[in-house]
């Protein structure tokens, strides 16, 4: 940061206490992990200074030759790493990605059927307060008291309501999809299947969990999961020309403009890391650590949702000891564990409060934890949960969060 040293020492000040946040707390927010500083590196290039509209080969700037081989490279690389015939590395984020699915393949008013948001899925599936709630008609489905997905009353939704596009897909959900099952409902009402695999892209680029391309007519993702990349979007497909043109025309020029060549830059650079072997044994120790702080919720007497874990996270249910997620995610954040509370079946508190809290183990696995470390994790957690006003409780704790992370920095070098 030796540029912005004497020039701007305000936001140097903030800059530099997030770095050591990242570095002092254990990050446990399932949608978060840490790049590498080779993703950093291309995404703080000069590329963010160009302007090339369009694609590569046929742009509205001049002086694209050189932005061409980095969005090549990283359209490449994207669908060799899912097995797509069509990758769309424009999206700015997730939500942006959704949005020109939405915009390129329905019309407004026309009905959708995804989760919902109070069930574990995104705000981008239908939502009120999103625009995918607001232009079309959605409807929603959720998880059964068992916390798995219900999928008789999605196709007894999708028979009563004829979505013109089923969107599968979620936010905190800890269990494997049934992609062929959401294809064979999507093909009985005649709807377009649209998997949204943000969470879980990383696994499924390590071949760790089913991977919805072959099954559906549109996937996104978001990059900077347990994808490790960038914060950004990406849209992908199997061979099929008109849906590739509407994609195409959706994101630029219908929801975007310029596209951020040096977050695509850092993109291709995710790809490049996420096709190397050893990214295939960082996420199976994605999982074992998940399972490994599942196991010990549950042997100190913690509800986890839907009974434990099949991907890189879990729900912790609270109803039973009548804690709210709320003070949960207050009293573990002053011990420096970051988690975020959530909303579990059945909640009797409000969406705000909730009675549950998410965990995912993405970062902590980037920074070193095995099994070991995760279930003392775990152990430490329930520490706080089991005695949640004593402040000497989570005194220890701070000090024991310290010391761990100080044997396992982020950012070694
Ligand atoms: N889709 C899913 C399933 C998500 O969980 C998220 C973010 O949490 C998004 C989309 C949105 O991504 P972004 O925050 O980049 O817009």
């Amino acid at each position: 940061h030796d540029q912005l040293q004497g020039y701007d020492d305000a936001l140097l000040a903030a800059i530099q206490a997030e770095e050591q946040r990242q570095e002092d707390h254990i990050e446990l927010i399932a949608s978060e992990n840490y790049c590498s500083q080779r993703v950093m590196q291309a995404q703080g290039s000069g590329l963010t200074n160009k302007y090339a509209e369009g694609y590569p080969g046929k742009r509205y700037y001049g002086g694209c030759e050189h932005v061409d081989k980095v969005e090549a490279l990283a359209i490449e690389r994207a669908k060799q790493l899912f097995g797509a015939d069509y990758a769309n590395v424009q999206p700015h984020s997730g939500s942006s990605a959704n949005s020109a699915v939405y915009l390129a393949l329905l019309n407004a008013g026309d009905t959708i059927l995804g989760m919902s948001l109070a069930h574990g899925g995104h705000l981008t599936h239908g939502a009120k307060v999103s625009s995918s709630g607001k232009l079309y008609n959605a409807v929603q489905y959720g998880i059964d008291e068992n916390g798995l997905i219900d999928y008789d009353e999605v196709e007894r939704l999708a028979i009563e309501h004829k979505p013109k596009m089923i969107v599968a897909g979620f936010s905190a959900y800890s269990r494997v999809l049934d992609f062929p099952r959401f294809r064979a409902i999507a093909d009985k009402v005649g709807a377009l299947l649209f998997v949204d695999m943000a969470h879980v892209a990383g696994l499924v680029a390590a071949g760790l969990y089913p991977n919805p391309v072959p099954f559906a007519d549109v996937v996104t993702t978001t990059t900077h999961k347990t994808l490790r990349g960038p914060r950004g979007g990406l849209i992908l497909a199997r061979k099929n020309e008109e849906i590739e043109k509407k994609l195409n025309s959706a994101v630029f020029p219908g929801a975007q403009g310029g596209p951020l060549m040096h977050v695509i830059a850092a993109k291709a650079v995710c790809f490049k890391e996420a096709l190397e072997p050893g990214f295939k044994a960082y996420q199976q120790q994605v999982i074992d650590n998940a399972r490994a702080m599942a196991e010990v919720f549950v042997e100190r007497g913690y509800d986890v949702v839907s009974g434990g874990t099949d991907n890189h996270l879990m729900l912790i249910s609270l109803v039973k000891q009548g804690l709210t997620g709320k003070a949960a995610d207050a009293a573990l954040g002053d011990a420096h564990i970051t988690v975020n509370k959530n909303a579990v079946p059945n909640d009797p508190q409000s969406p705000f409060v909730t009675s549950g809290i998410r965990i995912g183990t993405p970062a902590v696995t980037t920074r070193g934890f095995k099994e070991g470390e995760c279930r003392t994790l775990a152990g430490w957690i329930c520490d706080i949960l089991d005695d949640l006003d004593n402040p000497a409780v989570i005194e220890r704790v701070r000090s024991q969060v310290a010391d761990l992370c100080a044997t396992f920095p982020v950012y070694a070098d």
